[in-house]
């Protein structure tokens, strides 16, 4: 190509590209949600600038996304996926599409070398492959691209980059054709004759339902041809746009290939099959038996494809589970489904009105516990009026023990172009910190509750296995919604069972008048359940917390008692059974008694022991061992010097 600069693909991205290209092959279909989700990236980004600088809408009218296929006259077949987003210019071109800028594909690369490659279907799902998945069904591919206008750029050139899938080199050069697109850009892939499939309509638009329906907002048109039978007297160029009137105006500017639009279905069109024509000749006759004289004739057509409204804009009742699992796994990237959801409106209390959906992940973050500042609620998506606003709202979205939780929101009554610094100001975000807190706790006690028709066992537990920590977490952090997280957490008991606090008041046996735990980090409830301070308490039917978090003694001695109830660490004096059958009084008498027959023994004991332990007493808590050592009340419980020791060295 004249005026062409050539370059080299930087060398990640040539190992990148041939991983593509030779092991990616059962997943190809990716390649369409990658382009389409580059389109949206790119219309983002105008949108947000021409909030405050209207000259990047120059260019083109519209923001959408359209995709068309078309057999060329060479005999090649082409996919043309086009939208009119920010642009690129020719350094943009090189730099963009020629080196690896993102880290999170540099992380898929290592990852892709190391596994085999079945495992690396979901890797792309998990890192999203990009641009690169073009080559997986094209043999080559043109960018072409405008920039936005901007006062840096005020005339901004179509430019084109092209590579072949097997070149490890790729030009630039200056379109020859000029300004085509007006803004935007258009990736042109020239189908492998293995990937013809694409061009098929039906194919597309099951992709895009499948794939990229919740991915964007903005409009996606697909270039369709439809017969028609039209009277002969009447002219027979024909366009339709679309089907809806509201769609009309927003019918893309796309150049329309008039002399093929007037091929009639006698001539040959690989498009339509014979079930079709069948139709159309019986159309005909019924027609002609009208006395009418008609033509089919090939009319263009841009179909909506996305032309629902976006899935929290919807009645929750009209939304399928599937709907739900798609447009999560769509907008938060997650190969795995989400374990649960809650779609509702609320008003903010400052009268900003809003539709949310909560969805709870699979699983925990890797980075949660290790770095919570990395994860600290990146995936709060605002909205104002089904615009996107932003995902990093950071720490003033959700409490830091939620942090995992993901949120898109829709405020309706608030300005478009809303700075995070207005937000802040207006208190706006802290209300709805607040109120999506709320709902995020009743959604995890709706599925966990026994009495709530909604509530789901086998879904619960998968929930508790993934936060149980987390919830111990909130109840320590938040003071304000301690209670509540609290009762969700499940402990293990010496009874084999797990419970909560709740239940556990409810089982405790009459008179008992203390929550008893053992607590020892690292030890397995198994062992803990073996302890000596749990054996009598076994034997007597009372159920003891098995503790062996270091969570749990930090939870515990932060909420102290559970509705008047205090927690008693059985390895600590102070232990009151409550069933005692003897009444106290006589309890104390017999015991003064023990301690006077045995005041040889204690005194020797305090003597030969005198330098480990502070005292020596008669216990009624052992039932076969006979003797233990137990911490003093108010002093520490051998973990927790444990966890100070540890601090300490
Ligand atoms: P990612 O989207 O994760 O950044 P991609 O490989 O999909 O990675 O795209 C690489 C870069 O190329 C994008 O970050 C963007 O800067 C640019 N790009 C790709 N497609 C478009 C497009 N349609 N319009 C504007 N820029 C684009
Ligand atoms: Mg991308």
């Amino acid at each position: 190509q004249e005026g062409a600069q050539k370059f080299d693909y930087q060398s990640d991205v040539a190992r990148l590209r041939k991983i593509v290209i030779n092991s990616l092959y059962s997943h190809r279909d990716v390649f369409l949600r990658e382009l389409i989700s580059n389109a949206n990236d790119a219309l983002e980004k105008l949108r947000l600038i021409s909030l405050t600088d209207k000259q990047v809408l120059e260019g083109a009218e519209q923001m959408n996304i359209t995709i068309k296929s078309w057999k060329e006259e060479d005999g090649s077949s082409r996919l043309y996926i086009r939208d009119t987003g920010i642009g690129m210019t020719p350094e943009e071109l090189t730099e963009n599409l020629g080196t690896l800028a993102k880290s999170g594909t540099s992380e898929f690369l290592a990852k892709a070398e190391s596994t085999d490659t079945t495992g690396t279907g979901n890797l792309i799902g998990a890192f999203g492959l990009g641009f690169y998945s073009s080559f997986l069904v094209a043999d080559q591919v043109y960018v072409t691209s405008v920039a936005a206008k901007s006062d840096k750029n005020p005339n901004p050139e179509q430019y084109v980059f092209s590579s072949s899938a097997d070149d490890s080199t790729f030009e630039v050069y200056p379109d020859p054709r000029g300004n085509t697109l007006g803004r935007g850009t258009e990736i042109t892939l020239v189908l492998k004759d293995d990937a013809l499939e694409y061009v098929d309509t039906q194919k597309v638009t099951e992709l895009v339902n499948k794939h990229s329906s919740f991915s964007t907002s903005f409009p996606i048109y697909l270039f369709t041809q439809r017969t028609e039978m039209v009277p002969i007297e009447e002219p027979q160029e024909e366009k339709t746009v679309t089907e809806t009137a509201e769609a009309e105006d927003e019918s893309p500017s796309v150049p329309e290939e008039k002399e093929e639009l007037e091929e009639s279905l006698d001539e040959e069109q690989p498009t339509v099959e014979e079930a079709f024509d069948d139709m159309m000749q019986k159309l005909e006759k019924e027609d002609e038996e009208k006395g009418i004289k008609t033509k089919p004739v090939i009319v263009d057509e841009w179909v909506h494809l996305n032309s629902q409204p976006p899935i929290w804009m919807r009645d929750p009742k009209t939304v399928t589970d599937e709907e739900y699992e798609r447009f999560y796994q769509a907008t938060f990237k997650d190969y795995e489904k989400p374990l649960s959801w809650h779609h509702f409106s609320g008003d903010s209390g400052s009268g900003v009105s809003f539709r949310a959906i909560i969805f709870i992940p699979s699983k925990l973050n890797d980075e949660y516990w290790t770095n919570p500042l990395l994860t600290s609620a990146k995936d709060v998506r605002l909205m104002v009026k089904r615009v996107f606003i932003t995902n990093d709202l950071g720490e003033d979205a959700l409490p830091k023990w939620a942090s995992w939780v993901k949120v898109v929101v829709d405020a309706e009554d608030l300005p478009l172009n809303v700075s995070r610094e207005m937000l802040q100001s207006n208190k706006f975000l802290r209300q709805l910190k607040s109120i999506i807190t709320k709902h995020i706790i009743q959604t995890l006690h709706r599925i966990s509750s026994e009495d709530d028709p909604e509530a789901d066992e086998d879904k619960w537990e998968q929930i508790s296995q993934a936060y149980n920590n987390v919830f111990k977490l909130g109840a320590i952090e938040d003071r304000k919604n301690r209670e509540k997280l609290a009762s969700l957490i499940r402990f293990h008991t010496n009874q084999g069972n797990s419970t909560t606090l709740d239940k556990y008041l409810e089982e405790r046996k009459k008179g008992q008048k203390q929550i008893f735990y053992l607590a020892d980090i690292g030890k397995t409830t198994d062992d803990l359940s073996k302890s000596i301070f749990v054996e009598k308490l076994h034997a007597r039917g009372y159920q003891v917390l098995l503790l062996n978090d270091p969570l749990d003694e930090i939870f515990v001695q932060n909420i102290k008692n559970w509705k008047k109830i205090p927690f008693q660490d059985v390895a600590k004096a102070g232990l009151k059974f409550g069933d005692e059958d003897a009444d106290p009084e006589e309890e104390k008498e017999r015991q003064q008694v023990l301690t006077e027959q045995y005041k040889p023994l204690l005194e020797w004991l305090k003597k030969e022991a005198g330098e480990i332990v502070r005292d020596v007493v008669i216990s009624n808590r052992l039932v076969t061992s006979p003797c233990a050592i137990v911490a003093d009340t108010h002093g520490y419980t051998a973990n927790v010097e444990k966890m100070i020791n540890a601090q300490q060295s």
